[in-house]
């Protein structure tokens, strides 16, 4: 287990007293991410000594900006809500919201991930010399294509190293894309879509600054979670380099291909399935309504079932016990990738329910499930 030192977290509380100070707000959330909720007490007494306001901490599980605090406790009396730790999404979640940086001091040393990053590069390179024509595969190299971790998106432009990063080590990419130019790579920050605030930042389920002239990517921060959806997504290799313990490593194509394999045995287990809940996040910024309304359809086009369940948290003991063969989820798109196996039946991504009814082709690979 990582000890984090939370001496070197900077958690800058000052904008929030102020603009509860300037609102005379007299009752107020805070939302805190899982592994700061220890801290969380301590953040409370803080801002209840430096106004008038009383702090109401918002205890259920957070995960991402995707769950902020919504209508809900305005019948409380809640005037604003504090989120700490995440940035604001392209979603309006009906309550004022004020976003609080957090930002950690860290400063690993990049010689030990140089050699990484060589032969990731060389991957790259080999890559764009060749040229793949999906179309001109047989069905099962379109499958092998399907499970292949690498190069198995869109065709290379450039091998370009791509520098991202979890949100608390942001502020460290400009100096570390200097470190890495001096060492002879042409670096890029990716600057991604709505649902991301700041450049090279990365969400579990969004990469859109994506583009093919990177070839391969770094990513400062600790976990594998964001570099899981990375290389899912990307299909590119991945370095990791963790600002908290200093070590370098790699995201292996073995772990990817392992979850690709699952993914289609997934696929092919619900080949006979006749009927389907599909889920549907309550979370503000998991809520995609249209795309489960149109996975219904689709069933409905096949000859299948499907029923529409609304949920603000997913998990086994909410759904398995429905009479259905399996489910497609439309809520975080991690809760089929990560806990597939927690599930006694199938729990697929929309992409997946596609491929099984046969409207999207192997051969394209796996299409990660963002949400734009
Ligand atoms: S990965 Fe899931 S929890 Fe994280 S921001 Fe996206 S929808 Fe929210």
């Amino acid at each position: 287990m990582v000890t984090m030192d939370m001496e070197r977290h900077d958690f800058q509380l000052d904008d929030l007293v102020e603009r509860i100070k300037d609102n005379d707000h007299r009752l107020v959330a805070l939302q805190v991410p899982e592994g700061l909720k220890m801290q969380a007490l301590e953040m409370m007494d803080s801002i209840e000594e430096d106004s008038e306001a009383k702090v109401v901490l918002a205890a259920d599980p957070c995960y991402g900006a995707c769950d902020l605090v919504h209508d809900k406790m305005r019948m409380m009396g809640v005037e604003l809500v504090a989120h700490m730790g995440h940035s604001a999404m392209n979603i309006d979640s009906g309550m004022p919201t004020h976003f609080i940086p957090v930002t950690y001091e860290g400063d690993p040393e990049i010689d030990p991930v140089i050699p990484i990053l060589v032969r990731h590069k060389e991957i790259a390179e080999t890559r764009l010399a060749e040229s793949i024509t999906p179309f001109d595969l047989s069905e099962d190299e379109a499958k092998d294509r399907f499970l292949d971790a690498v190069g198995r998106v869109a065709p290379l432009s450039g091998t370009k190293l791509g520098l991202v990063g979890s949100i608390q080590h942001l502020h460290l990419l400009p100096e570390y894309k200097e470190r890495f130019e001096n060492a002879g790579f042409e670096v890029e920050i990716p600057t991604g879509g709505a649902r991301l605030t700041f450049p090279g930042q990365v969400l579990g389920c969004n990469y859109s600054g994506d583009d093919p002239s990177i070839g391969h990517y770094i990513f400062l921060g600790s976990g594998d979670f964001h570099p899981i959806g990375l290389v899912m997504h990307t299909g590119k290799p991945l370095a990791l380099l963790d600002p908290y313990t200093g070590e370098a490593s790699e995201l292996s194509f073995e772990r990817i291909e392992r979850i690709l394999r699952q993914r289609m045995g997934l696929i092919f287990s619900v080949d006979e399935a006749k009927s389907f809940g599909i889920l549907i996040g309550e979370k503000p910024g998991q809520m995609r309504r249209n795309l489960a309304i149109r996975m219904k359809r689709l069933l409905e086009k096949h000859g299948r079932k499907g029923y529409l369940l609304a949920l603000d948290h997913v998990g086994p003991d909410l759904i398995d016990f429905y009479p259905v063969d399996a489910f497609v989820n439309t809520a975080c798109p991690r809760i089929a990738i990560d806990d597939a196996v927690k599930y006694a039946k199938p729990l697929i991504t929309p992409f997946e329910l596609e491929v099984a009814l046969g409207e999207k082709q192997w051969e394209n690979g796996y299409q990660f499930d963002e949400i734009p």
